[in-house]
């Protein structure tokens, strides 16, 4: 189950190193969305103000030249230089262009918690960036910009709102041309996406989703989460009647409801990754029976240390138990067993504590059923040397 809710989580990424002809094409085309916001397709929203330009999201970086890409893209909107840009959230597809945009004195705009990506030394400038934590706003003489934090696609999302124009660029919660995915805390998370998305929409807002080739409003946005909340419903059941994988997978009613939220016509909407789609939902929310009170996670929260790496840090988040260690990896903890955990993360790994004759918590080590990227940086035994996440 594992290894296919990776593929789930990669959809993106895979997307890069998969371009067809006409994702490159659409990648080429712009829509004009106001007078001053514009976005190009696939990722990047690009908003003129009086003196400047600022970029919503990056994009694929080298991959398929995007950089150079968006930045001829930029120039037949405006001669307006690139000042900054925001990153919605840390995924190489959203953030692959920081550094070449930042050389050409951009300044990078991310939530905190992008330190926990994987790539984040790789990806991100070491000067010329802005670290918010809840929220961020630019002026821009013509346009206001509003970025909220939210923990859903990933837990360094960022809800962009351009007050002026009324427009909403809500990223990868919203997904028109492919299947999208609950989020790092499941329905915790597609709850939260909704209702931030919600506060912010009117009936005249224009909704920019992420990967998508059409705008979008407000009765679209409520239309496709009952829809999407409804296919998750159906797994549900299924999954508490017993049915097989492959008996989900070819259910005619969750099919119908799949083939609701493919917005964008996108042949391949679900076919790939469908499987692993439903295996998310059941690894995130059905399969799920162990639990923790809040004083049986307290006894895991606290800084772990071991020499010549970075510090674990675990610490209660949103009611959940969160694991993070910088530059590897940020994940929800689901309890497996005795003092035993899987990391909510693209690879799974297992993390299990040790306990003193005492009882209390003393260490923390890391398994892993796949090979991780970042698996050196979480090798080796961490010891508890503080009962505090700070
Ligand atoms: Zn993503």
């Amino acid at each position: 189950m594992r290894k296919v809710y990776l593929i789930l989580v990669a959809v993106a990424l895979m997307l890069s190193s998969n371009f067809t002809k006409a994702e490159e094409a659409e990648f080429l085309s712009i829509t004009k969305v106001t007078d001053n916001v514009y976005n190009l397709h696939l990722n990047v929203g690009v908003v003129v103000g009086k003196e400047y330009v600022v970029l919503i999201e990056s994009g694929y970086g080298e991959y398929k030249d995007s950089n150079n890409k968006i930045l001829s893209a930029v120039k037949s909107i405006t001669d307006k230089p690139i000042k900054y840009v925001i990153n919605m959230h840390s995924h190489g597809d959203h953030s692959g262009g920081n550094n070449f945009f930042a050389e050409r004195g951009a300044t990078i705009i991310t939530q905190k918690n992008a330190i926990y990506s994987g790539d984040f030394e790789s990806k991100y400038p070491k000067n010329n960036s802005i670290s918010f934590e809840k929220s961020f706003e630019l002026n821009l003489g013509n346009e206001v910009i509003e970025i909220e934090h939210m923990i859903s696609h990933t837990f360094d999302d960022g809800i962009v709102y351009l007050k002026n124009s009324n427009v909403l660029f809500v990223g990868e919660n919203y997904k028109p041309n492919y299947l999208t995915y609950l989020g790092m805390f499941g329905l915790d998370s597609f709850n939260t996406w909704g209702e931030k998305a919600l506060t912010k929409l009117d009936n005249n807002t224009i909704v920019v989703p992420a990967h998508g080739k059409t705008l979008r409003n407000k009765q679209e946005l409520i239309a496709y989460r009952a829809t999407y909340k409804a296919w998750f419903d159906r797994i549900k059941s299924l999954y508490q009647q017993g049915k097989t994988a492959n008996e989900m997978s070819t259910d005619q009613l969750a099919l119908s409801f799949v083939n609701k939220l493919n917005l964008d016509n996108n042949p391949e909407h679900h076919s790939k990754f469908y499987q692993s789609s439903i295996d998310g939902l059941i690894r995130f929310e059905m399969d799920n029976a162990m639990k923790l009170t809040p004083t049986q996670m307290q006894d895991y929260v606290g800084s772990y240390q071991l020499a010549n790496k970075e510090d674990i840090q675990v610490e209660i988040l949103a009611g959940r138990l969160v694991a993070k260690q910088k530059n590897s990896f940020i994940s929800w903890l689901k309890p497996i067993g005795q003092d035993k955990f899987e990391s909510m993360t693209f690879y799974g790994e297992h993390i299990s504590f040790s306990r003193n004759k005492s009882g209390d918590i003393t260490a923390v080590k890391a398994s892993f059923p796949e090979k991780t990227h970042y698996q050196d940086r979480l090798t080796g035994q961490w010891s508890k040397t503080s009962n505090s996440s700070s």
